[in-house]
């Protein structure tokens, strides 16, 4: 085969892959380079979220959640176990295992929709091309008409906080533990610290999580954090905030930290420490000089609304670019591109991403929180619905949480959606496509919502926006 494609995509994480899927669908010839390479030395597309981030994280989520249920739970269910005992060996292997088979899809994903994948490292050189450093060393260079970058991005680190992989760790590390440490320090409250957190806590370590921020999720509609900081509370996730970490360093088998708060100065000892301060964009060797590519102060590609970069026909997407550093909008944005490559229409809607946190509760929103909304000024009304008025959570013995709706008081439009529960992640799927299609409150309080279903909490959360709840209490 020729070494010349119509599409070379660089990077096949959540971003790149679906759109080399795409250009192959679109009967473009298409080639996808990817670098990752794992632990053992192997070689996998998918990137972070495949790898080391949404896929392995919601494996060991379930695990834990799983074991944890069996310890406490059941008993209320009249399940009588013996004693439940861990074998994180058998945990980890089945996280590996779930891992494998989903980035071996996109090796048969590929295949079928004519996708010419390379593992190696990919460089764009100035007139789109792109030189490729093969796994087995050999170099090529490939022509393409459009170059679309999806190299992703990478864990923050800290200076005074000097990362060795053992003891002071990343989130792939965290992932990865063979056994559970008894004090684990989380440095950042935010999506990851706090999967990670709940994961090691229901496996039984002692986890301290320090946050530099006062206020607890501030991206959450405020409810609703206000709810999830009381629940993990409970759980004994310990949670410090306006925490900032100063320093820390590796003593024996454990790490000494220091952090400051409004009462002074602290220290903590924990036997590892997990920094979870954010990810930023990742372009070290993917540029050679003389491209024209941009990046932004933040070190991010700049791109416009439909991902073109300051060079015509070289795209970026995903992590890489502005935006969520969400796997569902990198994914958007890369079926997006190839579509418009391909001269079909594309788009993407960037008022209605969802996120969901994957704890217990699990949180998830779309569109704007009510502090947002009374920011922008529009006058605006609320309603929520407790899932312990849900019968079917009942049965389930997740009572706990709520859904809330956010709506504008002068034509009814949906603002904000926001839930915490059980299956939030799943639920909020109604309200990102009732957003999507820019429903009213009314619209929602007309679409029949099975019985007894969990979604029902939307149905009467939108009532409740009206004061027109009939299973809980009008307020
Ligand atoms: P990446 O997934 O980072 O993929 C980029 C790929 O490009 C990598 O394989 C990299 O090796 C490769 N690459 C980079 N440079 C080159 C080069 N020059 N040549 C060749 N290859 C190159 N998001 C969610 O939506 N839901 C979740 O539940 C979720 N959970 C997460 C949990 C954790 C612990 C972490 C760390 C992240 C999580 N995320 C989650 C975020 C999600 O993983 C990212 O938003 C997503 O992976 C970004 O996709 P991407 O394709 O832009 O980049
Ligand atoms: P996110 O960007 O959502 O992954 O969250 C990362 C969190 O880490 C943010 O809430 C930051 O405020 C927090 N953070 C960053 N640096 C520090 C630090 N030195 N000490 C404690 N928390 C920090």
């Amino acid at each position: 085969m020729s070494d010349d494609y119509d599409v070379v995509v660089v990077g096949a994480g959540p971003a790149g892959y679906p759109a080399a899927i795409r250009a192959g669908q679109n009967k473009l010839k298409v080639a996808c380079v990817d670098e990752w390479q794992n632990t053992d030395g192997s070689y996998a597309f998918g990137g972070t979220c495949l790898n080391a981030g949404c896929i392995p994280s919601k494996a060991l989520l379930e695990s834990s959640e799983l074991f944890q249920r069996a310890k406490d739970e059941f008993a209320t269910h009249g399940i009588k176990v013996g004693e439940v005992t861990l074998d994180l060996g058998a945990m980890q292997k089945r996280r590996a295992s779930v891992v494998k088979t989903m980035t071996n899809g996109i090796n048969a994903l590929f295949k079928a929709n004519g996708v010419v994948g390379i593992q190696g490292h990919g460089k764009l050189l100035p007139g789109n091309k792109v030189l490729v450093k093969a796994a087995d060393g050999t170099e090529k260079t490939l022509e393409a008409k459009n170059v679309i970058l999806a190299s992703g991005s990478t864990p923050i680190r800290l200076r005074s906080v000097p990362h060795d992989g053992k003891f002071i760790v990343d989130s792939w590390n965290a992932l990865e533990f063979d056994t559970v440490p008894k004090r684990l320090g989380v440095i950042g409250a935010g999506v990851i610290g706090l999967e990670l957190g709940s994961v090691w806590r229901r496996l039984g370590s002692d986890v301290v999580v320090l946050e530099a921020l006062e206020q607890f999720l501030p991206m959450v509609d405020q409810t609703i954090a206000k709810e999830a900081q009381r629940h993990f509370k409970r759980q004994g996730l310990d949670i410090k905030l306006g925490a900032k970490v100063l320093s820390a360093a590796v003593s024996g088998n454990a790490v000494d930290v220091t952090y400051s708060d409004a009462q002074g100065e602290h220290s903590l000892q924990v036997d590892k420490l997990v920094v979870a301060v954010g990810r930023r964009p990742f372009t070290e060797g993917l540029l050679a000089e003389g491209t024209g590519v941009q990046l932004d102060e933040r070190g991010f590609i700049k791109v416009d609304e439909h991902c073109g970069t300051s060079v015509p026909n070289v795209w970026a997407i995903g992590d890489v670019v502005r935006g969520p550093m969400l796997a569902h909008k990198g994914k958007e944005e890369g079926v997006m591109v190839a579509d418009l490559i391909a001269g079909h229409y594309g788009e993407v809607n960037y008022k209605v991403i969802p996120s969901v946190i994957y704890t217990q509760p699990e949180i998830a929103w779309v569109g704007q929180t009510e502090e947002q909304v009374k920011a922008s000024g529009r006058p605006y009304k609320t309603g929520s619905f407790p899932f312990a008025a849900s019968g079917r959570a009942r049965a389930m013995e997740a009572g706990a949480g709520m859904a809330k709706i956010v709506s504008a008081k002068d034509d009814d439009e949906v603002l904000g959606i926001h839930v915490i529960g059980p299956m939030a992640g799943e639920l909020i799927a109604e309200a990102v496509l009732a957003m999507e299609y820019s429903a009213s409150t009314e619209d929602i309080q007309r679409t029949i919502h099975a019985h007894p279903t969990l979604s029902e909490a939307i149905h009467e959360a939108a009532l409740a926006v009206d004061k027109k709840a009939i299973d809980s209490i009008n307020r």
